[in-house]
């Protein structure tokens, strides 16, 4: 069986919105049906690092939480504290960051909340009995809300060919523990020729799995892989080995993401932005040309189907001669240019097989 995925482009005339048409979509994938007066509605966002300019525009955001307060609920914007040491490493830093990029109450109407708390450690483990994981870290305020509408910037991704819904939710609203756990198989290791001996990180490591003496060491037979104390140092010493197969970190952000959406069955639903479609995650702090022109808003209740009609329509794309793709711009897989050791499929291929939804899709254009 097919699941419907709505799709609107971007073209407009006088009296017709971008953010006008962004409303008709979702009424018409029928993406706020199930939330009822008074539920906690996460709408997961990312919201961009400090100096990326590619995510969602705050404005259209604004849409959907008027929408869902509408429909009686209590919208609030939420992400996870990333694992690397940027502008949105812990509550206070990601809230400033988010700011500076629009999200303000006065913007969007409605409040931003870090889903793993001040430091990336509030987070629940749910259970999913899946192949890596048993269960897995979900920041608190995302387990606990009664409802979620993912908001998603698809772009390509150097760890999983493209992000879209699943990367957003199953790596985005994993715990720093969680993102640790899907982001590498290997422990955090100490660059001596940077350290400076301080202690912080020792000081601060959940595990008791640092000594420091002329230099930090890390006892990986205790550590514990939160990823601590790499966000901790204030010298960048400490690094996470990021080589992770490919196909390993994309079935466990699939993990992830049926924890997220665990317990909330008929209270989801997934708005997907194929534009400005960066050669690399909003988390870094710049985005490159676009590899495509942009191409239109997707919304869908099936994570599966969302994430498959956006890479077809990127595919079925003109490429862009003028990005990253270079003279390769003319290639129908363009993530597979961008990365050719990642295969995106694996993704899609694990998300059917563990219930998430279906690559099968009926593409409805609107108008
Ligand atoms: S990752 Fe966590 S447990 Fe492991 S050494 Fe760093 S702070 Fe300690
Ligand atoms: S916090 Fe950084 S510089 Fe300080 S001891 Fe730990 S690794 Fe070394």
């Amino acid at each position: 069986m097919s699941a419907d995925v709505y799709f609107t482009n971007l073209r407009t005339k006088q009296g017709q919105s971008l953010v006008s048409k962004l409303e008709k979509l979702i009424l018409r994938a029928g993406l706020t049906e199930g939330i009822e007066p008074k539920d906690l509605v996460a709408i997961k966002m990312h919201f961009g690092e400090r100096g990326n300019l590619a995510y969602v525009r705050p404005q259209y955001v604004r849409r959907v939480v008027d929408m869902v307060k509408r429909k009686g609920g209590k919208p609030f914007l939420t992400d996870a504290n990333t694992l690397y040491v940027g502008s949105r490493a812990n509550a206070v830093d990601h809230l400033e960051t988010a700011f500076e990029n629009g999200f303000a109450y006065s913007v969007v109407g409605a409040p931003v909340m870090i889903a793993d708390g001040l430091n990336g450690k509030d987070y629940e483990a749910v259970p999913v009995n899946l192949k890596h994981f048993k269960e897995v870290k979900i920041g608190s305020a995302a387990v606990h809300a009664d409802a979620l509408l993912a908001v998603t910037h698809f772009k390509a991704h150097e760890a999983t060919g493209f992000g879209g819904t699943l990367k957003n939710l199953g790596m985005g609203l994993g715990s720093r523990a969680g993102k640790q756990q899907q982001h590498s198989d290997l422990l955090p290791e100490v660059d001596e020729a940077i350290c400076v001996a301080c202690g912080k990180c020792a000081k601060w490591c959940p595990a008791q799995a640092i000594t420091v003496t002329h230099k930090a060491h890390i006892d990986h037979s205790l550590c514990i892989g939160c990823g601590e104390c790499t966000v901790t140092c204030p010298h960048k010493a400490i690094a996470i080995n990021w080589k992770t197969e490919p196909d390993v970190i994309q079935e466990k952000i699939v993990e992830y993401t049926a924890g997220v959406l665990r317990g909330k069955e008929g209270k989801t639903g997934f708005i997907t932005f194929v534009t400005n479609v960066s050669p690399l995650c909003d988390c870094v702090a710049w985005n490159d040309v676009p590899i495509v022109g942009d191409i239109g808003i997707l919304a869908s209740k099936d994570p599966i189907a969302i994430d498959q009609a956006a890479v077809d329509l990127v595919n079925r794309a003109s490429g862009n001669p003028h990005s990253e793709l270079g003279d390769r711009y003319g290639e129908t897989d363009k993530f597979r240019v961008l990365f050719p050791r990642v295969d995106w499929n694996v993704q899609l291929a694990y998300g059917e097989q563990v219930g998430l939804g279906t690559r099968q899709y009926r593409l409805i254009e609107m108008g």
